[in-house]
């Protein structure tokens, strides 16, 4: 028996007190910290609008004391084996693992996203502190490559304390994502969450303290975008940027960071196609293509949001998905049967709605939604636009809610061109039984990472990121060290091979 709303209303009123009365705290050098200026600002769940806690609202002083904290824990932390940190990061995911159902309730009731979907995260992020805890004995590995005169050996050595940026749409898991690896290659670490879904990020803080992880390896500093983050980009003890949010974001610290040379990772945005083809297996690809648009509230980066879909067939299946998305159950995310929850905020709200009105304007038909739920805000319901032509701005913007955007097309040229006509290229959806087709089709799609019959399925040893406006590396396996590490290489001479004597 899974646990009931009650239950999960149970467990985060168990942890609510605590959190209102002490506050999110930056975490710098193993000690909590407020703000140096004392300044801060009221973190509300978008459930009901109710303050959850305060929060410190981070300047430049704070994170110039977290990145010295970082820079004093380096060398100590890069000189532990990768024995020792294998064992620190398995402490790390058992004790995720043991606090997942609080973990989870929080960031339901912290983002509005449902619990059957936090629940599973809360978990992934204990998988990936010990996918990459398993990976950190061999993190500085490297090769031999011989020549007549030389032994040239590689190694791969940390590169320094690091910055982490994350978003507000899944937090927990998306920072355990960038923080193991790091943590692994023998990184220290300044986190900056997202302003509007703090709480857990001070939950991994100290269950990492708590788990073994020394103070000042992993730094938390809390604030918004343009102070607090901003200031990470352009900090000169910060050796790299590991940054997952919106494309015009990226830019922007892109800009920041190059006056201190910063090494950024990027994953970004998405405006992803799910492409249906005539001869695929038309129930399976419903099911996937609804999953894609309309779990994690459509918040999600690699979500399907605009359904390319053969016209011969185009008819039917948008019947059924405007079934489908007009039966899906919005409600309380702690509600185990909830499938959509509020959406993060109201400006957040304001956006999606904002795009109801472009739909109609443009000439899309609704099949499904295309209003605010009766929940009132920042409840919306799921939405399905039929009609739509590649040049709308709802099917080229990122709306990044429950709101999907059928294509029609004729061939399978037709389906490449649009499918690549936009200016992001994260993750594509291919269905289709013919086995040629689908290798054409996904030789030519721009997008990082592609499924063939199948819904996002994330197996960690595989690359992770995006082309184009959706990113700059890649995340998964030995992928995450190549960017937290340096390559170096050394030479050892094999004897006395002759060196040019220049004034002899
Ligand atoms: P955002 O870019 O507004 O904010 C992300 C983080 O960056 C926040 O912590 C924010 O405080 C910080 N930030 C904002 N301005 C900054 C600045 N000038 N300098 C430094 N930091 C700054 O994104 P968001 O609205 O929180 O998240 C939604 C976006 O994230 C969507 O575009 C989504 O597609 C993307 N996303 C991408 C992935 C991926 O893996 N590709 C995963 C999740 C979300």
């Amino acid at each position: 028996m899974g646990r009931s709303f009650e239950d999960n209303v149970e467990t985060l009123d168990g942890i609510l007190p605590a959190l209102e009365r002490n506050g999110a705290r930056n975490l710098i050098g193993g000690e909590k910290s407020e703000a140096a200026s004392k300044d801060r600002f009221l973190n509300r769940s978008p459930v009901d609008g109710s303050g959850i806690c305060d929060v410190p609202r981070s300047s430049e002083i704070d994170v110039a004391s977290a990145s010295e904290a970082a820079e004093d824990a380096f060398s100590a932390w890069r000189d532990v084996s990768g024995a020792e940190r294998r064992r620190i990061l398995h402490s790390v995911a058992d004790a995720i693992a043991r606090k997942a159902e609080e973990i989870a309730v929080c960031e339901c009731w912290d983002t509005g996203q449902p619990v059957r979907f936090m629940s599973k995260a809360a978990l992934r992020g204990a998988e990936n502190f010990r996918f990459f805890a398993d990976l950190a004995p061999g993190a500085r590995d490297g090769r031999t490559l011989p020549s007549p005169t030389l032994m040239n050996l590689t190694t791969r050595v940390p590169i320094g304390p690091v910055g982490v940026i994350t978003p507000w749409n899944t937090p927990f898991m998306l920072s355990t994502w960038k923080i193991a690896p790091a943590l692994a290659a023998g990184c220290t670490v300044v986190h900056k969450p997202a302003e509007l879904s703090p709480v857990t990020a001070g939950m991994l803080a100290e269950i990492a303290w708590e788990a073994g992880v020394p103070g000042g390896v992993l730094n938390v500093v809390h604030g918004f975008g343009e102070e607090a983050g901003r200031a990470l980009t352009a900090d000169r003890g910060i050796r790299a940027i590991g940054f997952v949010g919106e494309s015009r974001t990226g830019s922007e610290i892109m800009k920041q960071g190059a006056d201190t040379l910063k090494r950024v990772h990027f994953e970004l945005g998405g405006k992803n196609p799910v492409i249906v083809f005539e001869d695929a297996d038309l129930d399976r690809a419903l099911d996937a293509a609804v999953f894609m648009i309309y779990s994690l509230n459509g918040e999600r980066c690699t979500s399907s949001s605009r359904l390319l879909i053969q016209s011969s067939i185009a008819e039917e299946f948008l019947g059924r998905l405007a079934e489908r998305a007009k039966r899906i159950r919005v409600g309380h995310p702690l509600d185990p049967s909830t499938e959509v929850g509020p959406l993060i905020g109201d400006s957040h709200f304001e956006k999606v709605i904002s795009y109801f009105e472009i739909a109609r304007s443009e000439g899309a038909r609704i099949l499904a939604g295309g209003d605010a739920h009766s929940l009132g805000r920042p409840y919306v319901l799921p939405t399905l636009l039929a009609g739509v032509d590649p040049g709308m701005r709802i099917a080229r913007e990122e709306i990044f809610g429950p709101v999907l955007a059928a294509i029609e097309f004729d061939s399978e040229e037709d389906a490449i061109r649009i499918a690549n006509d936009v200016r992001y290229g994260l993750a594509g959806y291919v269905w289709t039984n013919d086995l040629t087709r689908a290798l054409r089709v996904t030789d030519a799609l721009e997008a990082g990472m592609i499924w063939v019959n199948s819904e996002n399925v994330r197996h960690l040893p595989t690359p992770f990121g995006g082309v184009k406006a959706s990113g700059i590396g890649r995340d998964g396996g030995d992928w995450s060290f190549e960017f937290y590490m340096e390559q170096k290489h050394i030479g050892f001479a094999l004897g006395r091979h002759p060196i040019p004597r220049l004034g002899a």
